[in-house]
């Protein structure tokens, strides 16, 4: 029967068969045809080079240029949004064509990409607090605290600076946060968007110190020996002689182009060969294993505390949802409400951020330490759900439990605590177990706070050796190992807990 159908519908599936071929044949070619369409990475959060208008559109001296390039030289851009530190792993591996992100041509970047021919001139500059009298040049930035952008140019400097505490943050509008709500004493970065930022955020708060940390030039990178380089050189070349580029530089900076040099001082170097792949990523999974498991346990740390404080904190709301009359279970309520409904991150972002920039709002200053608002946010939010747990799991006991106790002359609080409580105990194990766990791996998001768990240090290894897949693998094993042990822990003792055990044991 089943055979007799598959018959019967062998022509449909024939036909069927020879359309997908058919099209995936047309879409292959097309995309030869259109080899022209080049996919190119930009961070729009670097103003004035690249960032998005109220309407989401692109803008920036970065795009200008490079659609100027790009019809000069005859091909299609689409752009592809990424963050910064995450270009050069992209460009590695070929998910992207170009990358237009105001991106300086440094020595350690020539080693695994190429770039075009500078097109930029730029450096790094120090922004700080306006009434600052302090930092004034590089030697003046000794044991103060940093705020950079991970993976750039900036961060790499701060590192040269004897004593200074670095602070990593995702994008650079977030470092200039840093910086006006006091995290940090002074912010590394190029000049022009230190300057940018500044100027269009009305950040009077904040100044640029004047002197140049650094000499450096942009170029388009591509991936090693790219085929497109060529046609973006050509590009560049004809958009700086038709006065193309001048206009835009104009444009943007209202000043007339500088000159530039041909050719970048650093030169791209040819593709490394010989070494095995496997040998080098071993080599850099072993190298890199001692500072994953610094964050490993800079993790557990923060999950231990927030865990213990959570519980604390759940177990009381917990408790405060039964009571019989309002308005306490009410307050509890929205509590439980208000932290299960919004985003983790964005309780990380309200605390670390927004409440100190409320608080100046009204005239005091406050900054919250890292360690601090991660704790905070995560055991606030941890706690919310540890109440539903606690709520949930004193529900399940029988009322008949409470009547009786009650009737053999127990108190409410002891009838709470010898036997509602033990048995609710052992119900609410498994889903505390479950959280444990989800907070272990929730964890990873105070990185964008720059608090260095073992996430942020995977990431900040890999803004240096570029090698993504070696370093998120190793971290997810970590995260993997920790969350196994937590689990075979959690029913260690969810098993001493049960009665039987407890009585085969005496
Ligand atoms: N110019 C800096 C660098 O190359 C920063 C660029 C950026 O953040 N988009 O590292």
């Amino acid at each position: 029967m089943a055979r007799l159908s598959i018959i019967r519908w062998l022509p449909q599936l024939v036909l069927g068969l020879s359309c997908l071929l058919l099209l995936s044949i047309w879409i292959a070619t097309d995309s030869i045809a259109a080899g022209k369409t080049l996919t190119v990475a930009t961070e729009p959060t670097f103003p004035p080079f690249e960032f998005q208008s109220v309407t989401g559109e692109l803008q920036g001296f970065d795009i200008d240029l490079m659609n100027a390039i790009a019809s000069s030289s005859g091909f299609r851009v689409k752009y592809q949004n990424m963050p910064f530190a995450g270009m050069i792993p992209a460009l590695q591996t070929q998910t992207v064509d170009a990358a237009v992100a105001a991106m300086a041509i440094t020595a350690e970047r020539v080693k695994t990409i190429s770039f075009s021919r500078p097109y930029f001139k730029s450096g790094v500059a120090i922004a700080t607090r306006a009434d600052n009298q302090n930092i004034i040049n590089f030697d003046s930035l000794k044991n103060k605290t940093i705020g950079v952008q991970i993976g750039t140019t900036g961060a790499q400097k701060a590192k040269s600076i004897p004593g200074s505490e670095i602070r990593t943050f995702d994008d650079s509008p977030l470092t200039l946060q840093a910086l006006i709500n006091g995290n940090v004493d002074a912010v590394l970065n190029d000049q022009v968007v230190l300057l940018y930022g500044i100027k269009t955020g009305n950040l009077e708060k904040l100044k640029v110190v004047s002197s140049l940390l650094t000499e450096e030039f942009y170029g388009i990178p591509t991936p090693k020996g790219s085929p497109n380089l060529q046609a973006i050189n050509q590009g560049i070349e004809t958009v700086l002689k038709n006065g193309t580029y001048a206009k835009i530089y104009e444009k943007w900076f209202g000043i007339q182009p500088p000159q530039l040099p041909e050719k970048s001082p650093i030169e791209n170097q040819a593709p490394k060969k010989g070494v095995s792949q496997l040998f080098t990523s071993l080599s850099i999974i072993f190298k890199s294993l001692p500072t994953l498991l610094n964050g490993a346990l800079v993790t557990l740390e923060l999950t231990a505390i927030s865990v213990l404080l959570g519980m604390i904190g759940g177990t009381l709301i917990g408790i405060v949802r039964l009571f019989p009359t309002p308005p306490l279970p009410w307050i509890a309520r929205a509590y439980v409400d208000f932290f299960r409904g919004t985003p983790l991150l964005v309780q990380i972002f309200m605390i670390y951020f927004g409440l100190p920039a409320l608080a100046q709002n009204f005239g005091f200053t406050f900054t919250l330490n890292r360690l601090v608002a991660a704790v905070i946010a995560l055991s606030l939010n941890c706690a919310a759900y540890i109440a539903e747990i606690v709520r949930a799991g004193i529900q399940s006991i029988e009322p008949g439990q409470t009547e009786a106790s009650q009737s053999l002359g127990l108190s409410s609080v002891q009838t709470m605590r010898y036997v509602i409580f033990p048995q609710a105990l052992r119900r609410m194990l498994p889903p505390l177990g479950n959280q444990f766990i989800s907070l272990l791996k929730d964890t990873s998001l105070v990185a964008i706070i720059g608090f260095e768990e073992l996430f942020r240090k995977g990431q900040l290894i890999v803004a240096e050796n570029y090698r993504s897949f070696e370093i998120y693998a190793t971290v997810a094993l970590v995260y993997l190992f920790l969350t196994l042990l937590s689990s075979q822990a959690l029913s260690r003792f969810e098993r001493s807990l049960n009665p039987i055990n407890k009585k085969k044991a005496n």
